[in-house]
């Protein structure tokens, strides 16, 4: 739809920060065709307009890092670090099927549009072995939802008898992960700068992965072109048995794999050092920051303020909300700022670096910086307006301070490629009721199995 947004605070996360009191964005084709204060320019003043007095308008937000079959798996195992929590949500995830997959992921990514999400990655490695076409049931939520979806081909093939935590009814042969992963970015990638669908390659992490599945895995990737993803340096506990098993840590068995580089991006990286930090920036390897999931199991929080300093692609990520019941990447803003704060102070990390981690960050780490993550002419009309004239917000001086700070604002709309998906506060491409009641089958019949 051919639209000019007029009368909005507009915070464009451009390079050089601009905003624009009073602003307009004017979206044609999909894309945004001008942006600015005061008067809309002839040329587009004839466009349907929208009103957004009241109202703050950012770039999309760019969720890096999610497992979406976990909404069916929401309030298990509180009280659990990783591996405990791990140990005791596998034999669950072992029941999942395509139904599940199909229920989780439209409520999943419903969920993430109505918190200003725009484009989502996720990160899924259980492939039960009766559980029908689960990856095709991803990529179908996805088109429903009408959010972009960077699909993650993910992958286990160290199985219980192999020294891993999960199950072996769950996880993989190596060649059938390599075949299947091939598969999947053959069927479903599209290289297109304005693509919905992209896939990446994900092999799920150091002690749920053999050597041969992570080196075979970015050879597959490499060859194909597309991005390379996995859990790395999470917690103490991976560190230590990567030391046992590799003598190495996290990063450096990462490195000798060549898994760091400007097409990688790694969840968590909570437990990184100065030396590491340095590398990420050096080699451009992205990570997405999960705060809410880190602090649930009590992983520790990962040096965002350092990472983003030393100049390496940061995003966030809600990461599986099986550890991170709400599932909405707007609160995530707040949480990676106060936590980057309680261990930095108070200048750790800005209102504005926060959101633009939540933005530009995330397009960097999943390749799209050029078409997605800020307003800018030419980019994408991926755009979230957030209405700030309610009570949770009426009167807080800085609207990007609001948006942060504050409480999640009311939704006035989402657009994406200029597309409206969610409209004040209702998501416009799937029946919420329907949705909830999806789900909370999927659920029941998880806790069931
Ligand atoms: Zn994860």
């Amino acid at each position: 739809m051919n639209t000019v947004i007029t009368g909005g605070y507009v915070a464009t996360v451009d390079e050089q920060g601009t905003e624009h009191a009073d602003g307009y964005v004017a979206v044609v084709d999909g894309r945004i065709a001008a942006v600015g204060s005061g008067a809309v320019p002839e040329e587009f003043a004839g466009l349907e307009r929208v009103d957004a007095s009241g109202c703050l308008v950012t770039p999309g937000l760019v969720n890096t890092h999610h497992h979406l079959y976990q909404w069916a798996t929401r309030g298990y195992a509180q009280q659990e670090d990783l591996f405990g929590w791990l140990v005791a949500l596998y034999p669950v995830w072992a029941g999942i099927d395509a139904d599940i997959v199909s229920a989780t992921a439209k409520a999943g990514l419903g969920m993430l549009a109505l918190s200003g999400c725009t484009t989502a990655a996720d990160h899924h490695y259980v492939f039960p072995r009766d559980g029908g076409d689960v990856f095709g049931a991803l990529i179908d939520a996805g088109r429903h939802i009408g959010i972009r979806l960077h699909a993650v081909r993910g992958s286990m093939d160290r199985g219980e008898s192999e020294g891993g935590l999960p199950p072996d009814s769950i996880v993989e042969s190596l060649d059938d992960a390599l075949e299947q992963t091939e598969r999947a970015i053959n069927e479903y990638h599209d290289p297109a700068p304005e693509a919905k669908i992209q896939v990446a390659v994900g092999p799920c992490s150091p002690f749920s992965a053999s050597l041969d599945l992570m080196r075979g895995a970015a050879a597959v990737a490499r060859r194909h072109g597309v991005r390379l993803h996995t859990h790395l340096a999470e917690t103490a506990d991976e560190e230590e048995q990567c030391l046992r098993e590799f003598g190495l840590t996290p990063v450096d068995y990462a490195r000798n794999l060549e898994w760091l580089g400007e097409d990688v991006w790694l969840a968590h990286g909570v437990h990184l050092k100065e030396p590491e930090i340095a590398l990420m920036a050096e080699t451009g390897t992205g990570i997405a920051h999960c705060p809410s999931s880190n602090a649930r199991v009590g992983a520790g929080m990962a040096p965002i303020s350092a990472l983003v300093d030393a100049g390496a692609p940061v995003g966030l990520g809600v990461d599986g909300v099986a550890s991170n019941e709400s599932g909405g990447l707007a609160e995530e803003l707040r949480q990676a700022l106060l936590t980057a704060r309680q261990r930095g102070g108070p200048k750790a990390l800005t209102a504005r670096q926060a959101l633009r981690i939540g933005t530009m960050g995330g397009a960097r780490c999943l390749g799209r910086d050029e078409h997605i993550g800020s307003i800018e002419q030419g980019k994408l009309a991926d755009l979230a307006v957030w209405r700030l004239d309610t009570l949770k917000h009426a009167g807080i001086v800085d609207p990007v301070a609001a948006l942060v700070f504050g409480r999640v604002p009311p939704l006035e709309l989402l657009l994406v490629g200029g597309e409206p998906v969610v409209e004040r506060d209702h998501l416009l491409t799937a029946d919420e009721p329907s949705l909830t009641r999806e789900l909370a089958r999927a659920s029941a019949r998880l806790a069931d199995s």
